[in-house]
């Protein structure tokens, strides 16, 4: 009689809601996770696998977190694969947020959650929550960056700068360059900035797979045919540090003067850069925060709780106003490198000296 009750209550308890001492169980132990990671454009999303790998299998779960090199279709085959076996929660970092409709919802319809992770899925209903850093405060922070070291750098203006975006599938490049442009909007309306190319609008100014050397290549095109001569080139708003440095290359084969430029990431390289006093800023988005923070989520869910949610306005997808927790972006110069990197056993080290 005891086996039968404790392989009824075993039955149950896998099913769905238990109450084991008045706590209630949606899954638990050994349950798969989905993570579908987007390429490999920059170093968050490598660090982002480590992170989710290990911390997933450490809260019990059975983590399946994979890349999707070869784009857009592989992303949506390994979707519907979570989905076949039987994920309970997907979490997303779309390669391009509109692609991934039908994928999802048969996600929502087997069941499973689904939670776009630093970048939204658009015009679906089949998205439970964003997790991300906020991606127009990003912009925002790179639009003033690039005022401030103008000013620091540059002595006094009118200044030349150039608009770099990010790839135009991923739904943040729009409010990373619509942030940015909310500050410098109005300095070019007023003369202080000139585009010398005339390339102001998100589509001239877009990185097709956020790829260096489509940067690069850009970029070598804009000097030969705008900054031919003794015409410097100030400043180039940069939505990540990948990019960044690309644009450094083509500026530095054109035998120009280093710009003031943004980033984003606080990759390694360009950490270094800062500290050297080239690369003018990049941003600290704390990867382990981010996936510490989706992890909370999918604890919640087990849990049978509520994704913790911090803002229920700022990102429509098209289709509905997505919840979303944000996480705060923080701006990194070569002043403040070494405080706010203090706690990042990785960059910490390279402040010093
Ligand atoms: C991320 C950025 C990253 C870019 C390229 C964006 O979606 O938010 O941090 O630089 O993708 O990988």
């Amino acid at each position: 009689e005891r086996s039968t009750d404790s392989a009824e209550s075993t039955t149950e308890a896998e099913s769905s809601t238990e109450t084991t001492e008045g706590s209630e169980v949606c899954f638990g132990e050994g349950a798969t996770i989905g993570v579908a990671l987007p390429q490999k454009t920059s170093e968050n999303w490598v660090l982002a696998e480590e992170l989710f790998n290990d911390g997933l299998a450490e809260a019990g779960y059975e983590p399946l977190v994979q890349f999707a090199n070869g784009g857009v279709t592989e992303q949506q085959n390994q979707i519907d694969s979570m989905v076949q076996q039987g994920a309970e929660v997907i979490i997303v970092g779309a390669i391009d947020g509109s692609q991934l409709g039908g994928q999802l919802q048969s996600a929502k319809d087997s069941g499973a959650t689904v939670i776009a992770y630093d970048r939204l899925v658009k015009n679906t209903d089949a998205v439970d929550a964003y997790i991300a850093f906020d991606n127009y405060q990003v912009g925002v922070l790179q639009g003033e960056a690039l005022l401030q070291g103008l000013a620091e750098r540059q002595g006094e203006g009118p200044y030349n700068i150039e608009l770099i975006a990010g790839s135009a599938d991923d739904a943040n490049s729009i409010p990373f360059f619509e942030g940015a442009m909310s500050v410098l909007q109005p300095k070019i309306d007023d003369g202080t900035l000139t585009v010398v190319s005339g390339q102001t609008t998100f589509e001239q100014a877009a990185t097709q797979g956020w790829k260096a050397e489509n940067a690069q290549k850009r970029m070598d095109t804009i000097l030969s045919g705008s900054y031919s001569g003794d015409t410097p080139l100030h400043g180039v708003l940069s939505p990540n540090d990948t990019l960044a440095r690309a644009a450094l290359t083509s500026v530095s084969q054109a035998g120009k003067d280093t710009p003031v430029i943004t980033g984003q990431d606080s990759e390694v390289e360009s950490v270094k850069s800062i500290v050297a006093g080239e690369q003018y800023s990049t941003i600290y988005k704390d990867t382990r925060e981010l996936v510490a923070q989706s992890i909370a989520s999918v604890n919640a869910l087990a849990a049978c709780e509520e994704i913790p949610i911090n803002d229920t306005e700022s990102y429509d997808n098209g289709v509905k106003v997505v919840p979303s927790y944000l996480l705060e972006p923080i701006i990194v110069t070569q002043e403040n490198a070494a405080e706010v990197y203090a706690n990042d056993s990785t960059l910490a080290p390279l402040t010093e000296g």
